[in-house]
């Protein structure tokens, strides 16, 4: 990943505006409404949320310090590198066949890794049974 946006560069009461279920999410962490915030704005304004100087000022911002952003930079860096770890192993595994199984997890080497083919596109969906290990579509 090179420059643009950087999830160490938000708000921590930010965590976008859309849930894993793809509902539009209404408020942060902090209970700061975006709408009203960005009242009289377009529906996709500058948010201060992500450091946008262009942005109204948010009472309840709150971002991370230089040593908490790089901790948060790390800790996704490592993230990527392990989905990159465990979705190659799923491609040997399954030579890209749709269907589903399991391997050992390479990334953290105790849990087990689910995995299913899309028979529609190939796209490859894995999760570990370790919490906060790799979850990923590819
Ligand atoms: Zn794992």
């Amino acid at each position: 990943m090179t420059g643009g946006f950087k999830h160490s560069q938000c708000c921590k009461h930010y965590h976008g505006r859309f849930g894993p279920n793809g509902k539009a999410v209404r408020t942060c962490d902090a209970g700061v409404n975006f709408d009203e915030m960005l009242a009289g704005r377009k529906p996709i304004g500058n948010m201060p949320c992500i450091r946008d100087p262009g942005a109204p000022s948010c009472p309840k911002a709150d971002y991370p310090t230089p040593e908490e952003a790089a901790a948060i930079d790390a800790a996704i860096e490592a993230s990527v590198q392990r989905s990159f770890k465990v979705a190659a192993e799923v491609v040997k595994a399954s030579k890209r066949k749709p269907g589903s199984g399991t391997i050992p997890c390479p990334a953290c080497g105790k849990g087990t890794v689910h995995y299913s083919v899309s028979s529609y596109n190939g796209h490859i969906w894995a999760k570990c049974t370790t919490p906060e290990c790799v979850s990923f579509v590819e």
